[in-house]
């Protein structure tokens, strides 16, 4: 078995362009046009390297945006890019059978995934995939947060000795990191890290929190920052309901607020709502003591907090909808 330490480079439409009001037989968030790959042996020695530039074959153009991070110009695509399935083709002999793919996030493999069904291409060759955030995040910190690759580099005293934002230069950079993992071990114990993720603890708490918990189910977002305001707004000390006072928005789906036990006083209570594959909404729920460095934020941003937002919940009812989760 080897690990394939795969990275891409991507190109989508400029927004109201021409190219982003296609509709294609399958939708892609983006259309590949470069592939690095690293291989890892099972002993996990960092092994031979595989690159491929794609000619765009839908989104022709290439995003200014994207040109200037990956340095990748539109003529090169189409003096050097070959064909998608003939890159594919190259690509999968060079991986070889039994392969395990390692990325660093979640996107590479549901991107190529995308591309390999708009192709009408076997996808089932790439199923076996595990993001090496969570191994990293598992093995080091134990947090749950996303971290760029440049962080956990520096983590791990690795010089950059490669271009970054290219493909093979950010697999090179990952098989490094990877290398340094016990990969088995991360590779079995990857269950678990994926739940502490998908329930969303991302980051490390802050200091001062005392409880962490997932709620399930809820209808819709109203539903579930009623019930934690209700129902399952009891002290984490003696169990009795609390007094909550109002929510604030924070981004990325995060609430707070602060609660009140008649006899242990105030609590941070910090909420994140996520959606379910099913439509529903979880939510992760972190405890701080009001004493915290958190809640002493929550305080700064009660002060800050203009009329419109101090309204109760209820009266400022949107037809917000939370997004697919990205990640
Ligand atoms: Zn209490």
């Amino acid at each position: 078995m080897n690990y394939i330490v795969l990275d891409m480079e991507w190109n989508q439409p400029w927004p109201g362009s021409p190219s982003a009001r296609k509709v294609l037989p399958v939708q892609i968030r983006g259309e590949i046009i470069q592939i690095g790959a690293v291989r890892i042996t099972e002993t996990q020695q960092v092994a031979d390297e595989f690159q491929v530039l794609i000619k765009p074959k839908y989104y022709r153009r290439l995003n200014r945006r994207v040109s200037k991070l990956t340095g990748i110009k539109e003529a090169q695509l189409r003096e050097e890019g070959v064909p998608m399935t003939e890159a594919m083709e190259k690509f999968r002999a060079w991986c070889g059978e039994d392969i395990t793919f390692l990325t660093w996030g979640f996107d590479d493999i549901t991107i190529l995934r995308e591309n390999l069904r708009l192709y009408g291409m076997d996808e089932d060759w790439v199923s076996r995939w595990y993001n090496a955030q969570m191994i990293f995040n598992a093995q080091t910190d134990g947090s749950s947060s996303q971290k760029a690759l440049k962080t956990a580099m520096e983590l791990f005293n690795i010089e950059a000795t490669r271009p970054a934002h290219d493909a093979l230069g950010d697999a090179y950079h990952t098989a490094l990191i990877c290398a340094r993992l016990d990969l088995k071990k991360g590779t079995q114990e990857y269950g678990e890290a994926l739940k502490s993720h998908v329930n969303g603890f991302h980051g490390a708490e802050l200091p001062g929190c005392i409880s962490r918990k997932v709620f399930y189910d809820y209808s819709d977002k109203h539903a579930a920052l009623g019930a934690m305001t209700g129902e399952e707004n009891i002290c984490p000390v003696c169990s009795r309901q609390m007094l909550g006072s109002r929510w604030f928005a924070q981004p990325g789906h995060r609430y707070m607020d602060l609660a009140t036990c008649p006899e242990h006083g105030k609590f941070l209570i910090r909420v994140r709502l996520s959606n379910q594959p099913d439509g529903k909404v979880r939510v992760s729920r972190l405890i701080y003591e009001a004493t915290s460095e958190a809640a002493a934020a929550y305080a700064r941003r009660v002060e800050k907090a203009d009329p419109q937002e101090q309204r109760p919940l209820q009266h400022r009812r949107r037809r917000s909808r939370l997004p697919e989760k990205k990640d």
